[in-house]
């Protein structure tokens, strides 16, 4: 015998806690899922948690641009990109996302998670900077940590802070990373004072904009395009394709010089199968119908309107968000899961967001908006939420 701790009892402990909390993740299943509308647990409840947010997950285009494809090139790409599992569509997707972003090149991830740990894992040596902002997604943090870079964040969008973190150190490799949209609050990262500060430093700059493509600039170009950058001020951008653009998987895009290094280094690339052809066809037709279909995007910016001037008038507290991620602090995660709770027996899907999804005492409901809802739904949702004890925030 040995007095090794048992690995799966330490797991079981730390769940329990978590449960102790108030903490615990639990996983449900949404039984079918109709635009919006969901049914789980035999009830229909009317969605406002989905990342959809231009309503393309269901589009007919994309399910028959799925389906034709999967029935000439069946599901599986059998292997990696770089053995034998690229094809016509992946490379035609890629092409059509560099153009719409205005990039030199675009290279294919099975998912946003794989691509941030993917990018940061090439460019990033042990030892090297990589300054990001507090509010950062998760894999982003993972990606610099497993790259084994010195992580240094800043306090949520402060320029000067993240100038600080920087300066001094004029001899070491340099990469500043931040969300464009952050997932959880809904704002818009400080684009052009992050570009000038990368520019001053020479630090390379990164834009995860998971959720600023598709819904941001003219043509869904995303949050860097928005901010009237292009790919000089942000050489490394990074999207995915599972929020506004209703498949999955993502991209990273810029400079052939990066894309090339990607494809040399980036082990979530290189040692991982390649997306389903048929996936990358019905996500062409996703981004033809992003670009094309402005009217998504005005009737998403509709909607967010008619939120928050209601919210507003229901004294709810909104944060500074611009987007289609409207959350409502609520401060204790209990208050949080209450507040969900009390929308579902009203017939809404809204799920609670909790520590450490968001930092300690910020839980919140994560309202999402997308171009799929009504505006009576949203009157609804309002008229649910005057009706749920929101509390004060903490
Ligand atoms: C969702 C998300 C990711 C991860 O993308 P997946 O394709 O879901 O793995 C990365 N970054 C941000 C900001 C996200 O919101």
């Amino acid at each position: 015998m040995t007095c090794r701790p048992d690995l799966l009892h330490r797991l079981g402990l730390y769940g329990a806690e978590r449960a102790r909390a108030g903490l615990q993740r639990r996983l449900r299943t949404i039984d079918r899922a109709d635009g919006p509308w969901v049914e789980r647990d035999g009830r229909r409840l009317l969605s406002f948690c989905s990342n959809d947010y231009l309503g393309l997950a269901q589009h007919p285009a994309l399910v028959d641009a799925l389906k034709r494809a999967a029935d000439s090139d069946g599901v599986g790409s059998g292997s990696a990109h770089l053995i034998c599992g690229h094809r016509p569509a992946h490379a035609a997707l890629e092409e059509a996302l560099a153009e719409w972003t205005g990039r030199e090149r675009a290279l294919l991830f099975s998912t946003g998670y794989m691509a941030n740990l993917g990018v940061m894992q090439a460019l990033l040596q042990h030892g090297d900077l990589c300054v990001q902002d507090k509010l950062n997604h998760a894999c982003l943090i993972d990606g610099a940590q497993l790259a084994g870079a010195t992580l240094k964040r800043y306090p949520h969008t402060d320029v000067d802070a993240a100038a600080r973190q920087l300066a001094g150190q004029a001899e070491t490799g340099a990469l500043l990373a931040t969300d464009g949209v952050f997932s959880m609050d809904g704002d818009i990262a400080p684009l052009p004072g992050l570009a000038a500060l990368c520019h001053r430093e020479g630090a390379t700059f990164m834009v995860d904009d998971a959720h600023g493509l598709g819904v941001l600039g003219a043509r869904g170009e995303g949050s860097v395009a928005a901010a009237g950058l292009g790919q000089d001020e942000v050489p490394v951008l990074m999207a995915t394709l599972g929020k506004a653009l209703g498949c999955s998987g993502a991209f990273v895009a810029g400079p052939a010089a990066l894309i090339d290094g990607l494809v040399q280094s980036a082990r979530t690339y290189i040692y991982t199968t390649a997306m389903p052809p048929a996936l990358a066809a019905a996500t062409l037709a996703a981004v033809r119908l992003a670009q094309a279909e402005g009217w998504r995007r005005a009737k998403l910016e509709a909607l967010i309107a008619r939120f928050r001037q209601g919210a507003a008038q229901l004294g709810l507290p909104l944060m500074p968000s611009p987007t289609a991620i409207q959350p409502l602090l609520l401060g204790h995660a209990q208050a949080a899961l209450d507040a969900s709770t009390a929308l579902e027996r009203q017939g809404f899907l809204v799920t609670a967001i909790r520590p450490p999804t968001v930092p300690q005492g910020k839980a919140r409901l994560r309202i999402t908006l997308s171009a799929a809802h009504e505006e009576t739904d949203v009157d609804r949702l309002l008229e649910a939420l005057s009706r749920v004890p929101t509390g004060q925030p903490v």
